[in-house]
Parts: structure tokens; sequence; C-alpha cells
């Protein structure tokens, strides 16, 4: 399906870069025209680049940055690689993402490695041409017909100009196969009451101030360009009118591929690339799509978490993965999901506030990192775990859920993780030996227990039973785990560790039997990581069933 040139395949390179303003949806436009272009049966991989000096995304604060997504391989990086990977079903890996700070990086540390054979190693060129290596080089290893690269930030900012040097360089080099794509936003003020395209014929201009001319505009609005509109757009950023695709605002991101080829955005990419795609067809996808649309009866779930405040706004980014795992549960299962965001710190502030969980179908605790809210989260846990509300607790959940067990089951008083009180008579959530090093060495980047590892399942057990597997595979991030001291005493305790590491030593899930509560369960792991619409995550199946049968 590929185009050939003399029996090689000749890889194409989309760049999808945003103007106007920030949240645009950059990440979303690739991973649907990737979706899209994979429909016309090519074969496509992504790439993600974030302006900062940060090597990677782990040590960013999520009200900064959103969401960390960790990919198989335990690199840190970027929310929107999860969107990649959930959209177009790829497996993705270092190679795929890099940041301002890693680029540099590499480029010094070559030099002191003598290998610029004493250039004068500078910014350009020498840094755009380690970007397009990298470019190609995850090109090259996924075999794509098409690579998809979005540069994080707005055009117009002095962050990404490296980056766009980057398309710059490579459009000279293969003209035929470089193609840009802007994303951006065109306001309606509500006091003008007029679709203004002003701001992106801005955008496109600063564009092209850094010697690049976007091929395609995606008009992001709240509603859709009209003729006159598209018109506009065309004449003064220099493309034709059918070249402006609109992405008007929708309920869910799920339908943005779908709307795009409204305007024929995957015959568009084809034909400038001169690519050769199969006949359109995203039937699977649109089946999915309907589904969601019509799930209607709603189920309850409450997250309670602590990094939602900004300013006076709500981040919800910051569990991204979180959020979407849930909504596939509850498509799947036929639900309309009601999801709201509980901050924590509140049941330390005002303790009877906690029975207002009784509400909701399910709660859930993602992961989280440091002390502030904690005893909030495990009075919610308590809570759920008395009045037999189904629980998921996400990593520091599944921790929480261990501490509060100990406390108010076994009453081992005063029992927490030693990441809060390393003081505790009983460290039942402890640091995990080789953990303990890298903090005394101040190792923090890229140094927790990160990525993919493999779990045996107990028999017979919620978990076991939600898998229908023996062994499962999911991605971590935490540098704190059951201390195996407590493992036994908990189980006696009636603790059920469903899955544990290989040589049994790391409890990756603890959960209670049936007989005593119809879900109360956390894992060690994320297994919101590897969610998708099509292949929903079978323990928030299992989460959302049993909320659905509390919601009866
Ligand atoms: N803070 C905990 C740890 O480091 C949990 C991490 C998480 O929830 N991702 O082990």
């Amino acid at each position: 399906m590929a185009t050939r040139n003399g029996g090689k395949k000749r890889s194409k390179f989309i760049f999808v870069v945003g103007g106007v303003m920030s949240g645009v949806g950059k990440g979303i436009t690739v991973s649907s025209i990737g979706k899209l272009l994979q429909s016309r049966g090519l074969r496509v991989t992504a790439l993600k680049i974030d302006p900062y000096i940060n090597v990677d995304a782990g040590t960013m604060n999520p009200t900064e940055h959103g969401e960390v997504f960790v990919l198989a391989d335990g690199y840190e990086t970027d929310q929107d690689m999860g969107n990649y990977e959930r959209f177009m079903g790829l497996r993705l890996d270092r190679g795929n993402y890099m940041t301002t700070g890693l680029v540099y990086k590499s480029v010094i540390d070559r030099e002191r490695n003598l290998e610029y054979g004493g250039q004068c190693v500078q910014v350009v060129p020498h840094i755009p041409r380690e970007v397009i290596s990298r470019i190609k080089a995850a090109s090259k290893k996924a075999d794509a017909d098409v690579t998809i690269v979005e540069i994080g930030g707005t055009v117009g900012e002095y962050e990404n100009i490296l980056f766009l040097e980057a398309i710059r360089m490579m459009k000279i080099e293969h003209p035929e196969d470089v193609l840009t794509a802007i994303v951006s936003y065109v306001p309606t003020p509500s006091k003008v009451g007029e679709m203004k395209t002003k701001p992106t014929q801005h955008a496109v201009r600063t564009l092209n101030g850094t010697g690049v001319q976007p091929d395609i505009i995606i008009a992001r609005a709240d509603r859709p360009l009209d003729e006159k509109r598209k018109e506009k757009v065309a004449t003064f950023c220099n493309v034709r009118r059918e070249d402006v695709v609109s992405a008007p605002d929708i309920d869910s991101i799920y339908e943005v591929p779908i709307n795009f080829e409204m305007d024929k955005l995957s015959d568009l990419i084809i034909k400038k690339l001169g690519l050769r795609g199969k006949a359109r067809k995203i039937t699977d996808w649109e089946k999915l799509v309907t589904r969601a649309k019509n799930a209607k009866k709603p189920v309850r779930i409450a997250v309670v978490g602590k990094y939602f405040n900004s300013g006076d706004f709500v981040l919800s980014d910051v569990y991204i993965s979180v959020l979407e795992a849930i909504k596939h549960a509850s498509y799947a299962n036929g639900l309309k999901p009601e999801i709201v965001w509980l901050d924590s710190e509140q049941y330390e502030k005002n303790p009877a506030k906690v029975s207002e969980l009784e509400k909701f179908d399910g709660v859930l605790i993602p992961g989280g990192f440091g002390s502030r809210g904690i005893e909030g989260k495990i009075s919610a846990i308590r809570f759920c775990r008395e009045s037999r509300i189904p629980y998921f607790g996400l990593c520091y959940g599944m921790q929480l859920l261990v501490i509060e067990y100990a406390r108010n089951v076994l009453d081992l008083r005063g029992a927490n993780t030693a990441e809060i009180d390393p003081k505790s008579d009983h460290l039942v959530i402890d640091i995990m030996p080789e953990q303990k090093e890298k903090l005394r060495k101040k190792d923090y980047g890229g140094s927790m227990r990160l990525g993919s590892y493999v779990a045996d399942l107990m028999p017979k057990t919620i978990a076991a039973e939600a898998y229908g597997a023996k062994e499962i595979s999911e991605r971590h991030r935490h540098r704190y785990e059951v201390n195996p001291e407590y493992a036994s005493r908990l189980r006696e305790g009636g603790l059920v560790f469903s899955a544990t590491s290989p040589d049994g030593i790391l409890m990756e899930i603890a959960e209670l039997p049936k007989s005593k509560h119809p879900f109360f369960l956390g894992t060690q792991f994320h297994p919101e990581f590897q969610s998708s619409l099509g292949v929903p995550h079978p323990l928030f199946l299992a989460f959302i069933k049993a909320a659905a049968k509390r919601a009866e």
C-alpha cells in the first residue's frame, strides 16, 4: 500500500503545529489523522516534540503539564502519547518522544564524545539535524508509510522555533514527502457575533516567517466554518479553499476522525503526499462511536484526587487516561459515565463530608505523590469499604487501600507509607530497596519502577476472572510498594493479593473477596494506560459492572 520508489519505500512526514493558542487539540488531530490514514491501509507512527528543558515529562508537576503518560518501555511522556496509542492502537517507545532538554543533552553528550569531528557545534544546524535524525529513526523503526509529528506549543513562541526549523530543513531535503498542517483557532466573540479569521491569518504569517508554509489549515472553532470564512482563510493564508478543514467543537474526541472526513481530510493528505490508499472505511470506529453515543443510562463515578485546581479552574487533564478508561468501560456496558472530581483535602477539613460518596455508584482514587490530601483519601476508602461502595484504587490508590485496611481492620495503629511517615511503627508500604539508593543519590529523573512488568494472577479472584488470564503485563510508575514483611499479616487479616510479581515478592493487586465486598480492589500498576475505546481494560470493565449493579 505504501508509495514505492523503485521498490524502495518512501516515507512521508506530516508535521502538526498549533496556532493562536494552546489547547486547540493538536494531539487529537494527530491521533485522528493517524486513525484515518490507518483506515486507508497505511502504516503510521507518531512522535511528539515538547519544547521544555525537562529531559522527560516525569519531573513535571501534573498541575503544570497534565498527566504523565508512561510508555511500555518505561519512558515518562506527555499525555498526547496516550491519545496516539489509544486512537491508533500503537505501542510507542522512547524513540517517539523528545523534549528540547533531551535533544540538547544528546547533542552535548555527542560533542563531549568528539562525535562532531572538531566542528563548531551550533544551535543551527546541529539541533534541528538531531531532531530530524530522531524523527527519521522513529519512522524507520516503525516501517511507517506516514510519520506524524506533533510540535508542542504555539507558533510564535521562542521555544519551538528550532523544531519549526527542522520542518523547514526537511522540506528542502524532501519537498514531496513533507506536509505541514496548522491547527488554529477561529473565535466567534459573543459581543461581535461573527466568526473572526484574523488570529489564524496572523498565526500563518508567523509560521511563514520561519520559512514554513502550511499545506492544510485545520480550523478549530465552536462551530463549522461557513464557505465565506473558509475562502477568507484560504485567500489570506495561501492555501486552496479545500485545504481548509473545519474542526468544530463536538461532544466526544472520538468523533473527530469522523468529522475530519466530512471535509475529506484523508483524501486531501493522500493526494498531497502522493500516497496510494485503500478506499475509505472507518466503519468499525463509527460503530464504537455510535455505541458511545447511544449509551444513555447513567453510572455515577467519583474520582477522589488532589491535582485539580489551577486558579479558578479545574483541570481534569491530570487524570486524562483514567477518565478515558472509565468512559471506554462505561460505553462497553451501555452506560453513560457521569464523572465527578472530588478534592480529598475537603474530607480532612470536614470528615463528615465523606458520606457524600454514598450518592455515587463507584469511587476511584488515582495515582499520586506526597502527603497532601492523603488522610482524606484514606477516609474515603474506609467509607467505601464499610458502605460496600465499589472502590477502585490505582497505584497510590492501592497503597492507601492497604494502609486503610491495616489501620482499621488489622488495628495496626499509625500504619503508613514510608513516603509520608518513615518513622511509622507499621510501614505497610515501604520504599523498594533499589529505590532507597537512588533517592540518597538524588537520582530522581526517570528512576522509579517504570514501564511494563508481568505479574501472575491468583485463580478464582475478582482480578483473575476479570482478565480471564493467568499472567498479565501492566505499566508501573512508583517507588514504594507493599512491604513484603507485612504481606502475610494482611493476608491472614482477609486481604487477597490476587496478583504478584512472578517471584511472589511484589504485591501487584489487592482485593477483598466478593463475599465481603462487591468490588474493593487496587492495583500497584496503572491499568488506565492500556485501555482504549475498542478494547476497554478488563479491570475497568469489572469496576463499572459493579458500579452499574449498585446503580440498580
Ligand atoms: N507515590 C507512590 C509511589 O511512589 C504512588 C505512585 C503513583 O501513584 N503513581 O509509590
